[in-house]
């Protein structure tokens, strides 16, 4: 099973991702983690993503094309995967479609997380992450027992430095601006489902399995 999540910053595509990953045995490929990971590895291609990303602007499409297209040679990904904020980009979109069909593959399922922009930033700038561990907490709807302290490893909890509100609002602009464009794209390919990211995560991935189920992918 090969699929996309597209949908705003703040919709949930990262807690569904693990969830389904773990369900389904694939692979879950962030760029967003791939790029957060390079700068705390101190690598030339942290330092080059760095800027772009504590503005909440996009890392040039040459550069997080070039990391999907090594992720996907990787034989993890034989039985499928689960690309999670890529393609951002119409520009994504055509790379990644070139490299799927050139490994004689393609897309199955572009889940789309609708999800309205008050609930976005209210989620991503309550948002606080271990870091050690990585958990995610909100200080409202899902806080820590000790405060900025994780209930799993006792990990110090920090707030992300693009989940300020001031840069959660350019994220979602040029989520508007850049990233939109692709509902279109996939609808025209027939491959788009519409789900509320509204939604809560049990709730969700109750859908979300059942729509595999209708397109005979599970
Ligand atoms: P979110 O989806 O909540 O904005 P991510 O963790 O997916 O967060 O991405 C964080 C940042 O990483 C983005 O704001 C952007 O700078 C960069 N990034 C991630 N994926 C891409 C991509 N496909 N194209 C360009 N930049 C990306
Ligand atoms: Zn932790």
């Amino acid at each position: 099973m090969r699929l996309v999540l597209l949908g705003p910053p703040g919709a949930g595509k990262g807690t569904q991702s693990v969830v389904l990953a773990n369900k389904y045995g694939l692979p879950h490929i962030s760029t967003g983690d791939i790029l957060r990971e390079a700068v705390r590895e101190g690598l030339p291609l942290g330092l080059e993503a760095k800027a772009y990303m504590d503005r909440g602007e996009l890392v040039p499409d040459k550069v997080v094309t070039g990391i999907v297209a090594e992720r996907l040679k990787k034989p993890d990904t034989r039985p499928g995967f689960i690309l999670d904020g890529f393609p951002r980009t119409l520009k994504q979109a055509e790379e990644l479609d070139k490299a799927l069909k050139a490994m004689s593959s393609g897309i199955d399922i572009v889940l789309y997380f609708a999800t309205s922009p008050e609930v976005a930033i209210e989620r991503l700038t309550g948002r606080r992450v271990c870091k050690s561990c990585g958990f995610n907490y909100h200080v409202k709807n899902m806080p820590p027992k000790k405060e900025g302290v994780c209930d799993r490893c006792g990990g110090e909890l920090f707030q992300r430095p693009d989940d300020t509100e001031a840069t959660v609002r350019n994220r979602l602009k040029v989520y508007e601006d850049q990233t939109k464009p692709l509902i279109d794209y996939y609808m025209k390919q027939g491959i788009l489902k519409r789900v509320s990211g509204d939604m809560g995560v049990d709730e969700l991935f109750k859908v979300l399995s059942k729509i595999f189920s209708d397109a005979k992918l599970s």
